[in-house]
């Protein structure tokens, strides 16, 4: 086994970003401060949206998002299980029930379709996940969300860059949520960011982050100084640090470069494996869209193939190439069955899909030749 390791994910952090990042240190200034500012006035015209939050984590921005709905015991949240456990996590850290619906099996996006019959007296917000940062079919959703009263918050931690119907996912609709974890399409180390259209919901947003503190409040009681701060109601510590945003103020400028090679790289996979049986391929639903392709995710066909999943990520780490597991179905973690009676059979979709998919190695400097070297070890792991 001479040639290294490939992993399934690598950021790319240019001499830029890391003398940026020098420069922060050296600055005497590394927690909050104008490299945030400035990355959040980035990520305001990038994403087209009035209000931009820098914060620790997606984990962070779902967590506030949620927060600030004020959630009372039995309120719900509908989302789907083919996400991250955080999406679920925060719902029920803030007090709230989430309820699921099912993913399609060509898209693993929440099927919609479900939705107007998922939403009870009690529902009060519906987080979609753009799967992979394929955008989710936001028109109908939003036309449901509008209807019942409903706030929407996209989980958004795959998927910036991506555009639904020519409109950037961020440049629209409610709140979006988005990371910038190091396996993500640009990363700050960890970070993560909201974007929302809702002055008061961002005004409370950025009021949870920071401990609950005020200076306006403050300044309401007099007009000398601005020294001092009110606490208004406990919050959390969820700033971003300026060492982080010196990061991201070199990632997000190569962003659209970084996914112009993912998705190369993703329709050259969807072409090196078309008519394998072992495979099912994701598909592109019908509505115009960029994919953020931030994972290449197909499932496995354990009885052409041979060997399931698990076995075939073990065969690929054997010939020193990473594989991810982007997701098992969220309902059936031991938690979530225990608390909230999920059982298999609930979403045979996302089911299928946890116990079948594989996110095959992905990233802005992988090379065509790194590619060859995973579908020729695939062939191998297949006897094919
Ligand atoms: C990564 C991820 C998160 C959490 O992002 P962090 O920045 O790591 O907190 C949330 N939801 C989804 C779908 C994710 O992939």
């Amino acid at each position: 086994m001479s040639e290294e390791f490939l992993p399934f994910a690598r950021p790319s952090i240019s001499r830029e970003a890391i003398e940026e990042v020098v420069a922060c240190l050296e600055s005497g200034w590394i927690t909050t401060g104008p490299r945030v500012q400035k990355f959040e006035q980035a990520l305001k015209a990038y994403l087209g949206a009035p209000h931009a939050l820098a914060l620790s984590s997606a984990t962070a921005g779902l967590h506030l998002a949620l927060l600030a709905l004020d959630l009372k015991p039995g309120d719900e949240v509908i989302t789907t299980p083919m996400t991250f456990a955080a999406t679920l996590n925060t719902i029920v850290l803030a007090g709230g029930t989430p309820a699921l619906i099912d993913v399609e099996l060509d898209t693993y996006n929440m099927d919609v379709r479900r939705l107007e019959d998922a939403i009870t007296p009690r529902t009060r917000a519906v987080i979609p996940v753009h799967f992979a940062g394929l955008p989710v079919d936001l028109d109908p959703l939003y036309a449901a969300a509008a209807k019942h009263g409903l706030r929407v918050i996209e989980d958004a931690a795959h998927a910036i860059g991506a555009e639904y119907k020519g409109k950037r996912i961020g440049a629209f609709g409610d709140t979006q949520v988005f990371s910038f974890h190091p396996n993500k399409n640009i990363t700050t180390g960890e970070g993560g960011a909201i974007t929302t259209r809702d002055d008061k919901y961002a005004e409370r947003l950025a009021l949870l982050r920071f401990h609950g503190m005020d200076r306006e409040a403050w300044n309401r009681f007099g007009k000398t100084g601005n020294q001092h701060y009110e606490i208004v109601e406990p919050g959390f510590k969820y700033n971003m640090m300026d060492i982080q945003a010196a990061l991201g103020l070199h990632q997000l400028p190569a962003l659209d470069g970084f996914i112009a090679r993912r998705t190369a790289l993703a329709q050259r996979y969807q072409k090196l494996l078309a008519g394998w049986p072992q495979w099912t391929l994701p598909h592109a639903p019908a509505y115009p869209h960029r994919h953020a392709w931030h994972l290449y995710t197909p499932l496995i066909n354990p009885e052409a193939a041979g060997i399931d999943r698990d076995a075939f990520m073990q065969a690929l780490k054997e010939r020193n190439i990473g594989t991810g597991l982007h997701y098992r179905a969220a309902h059936l973690y031991p938690y979530y069955r225990d608390k909230f009676g999920f059982r298999r059979g609930d979403f045979p979709n996302a089911e299928a899909i946890g116990d079948r998919i594989v996110s095959l190695p992905l990233f802005p400097s992988m090379t065509d030749v790194d590619q060859d070297r995973v579908v020729a070890a695939m062939g191998e792991a297949f006897h094919r």
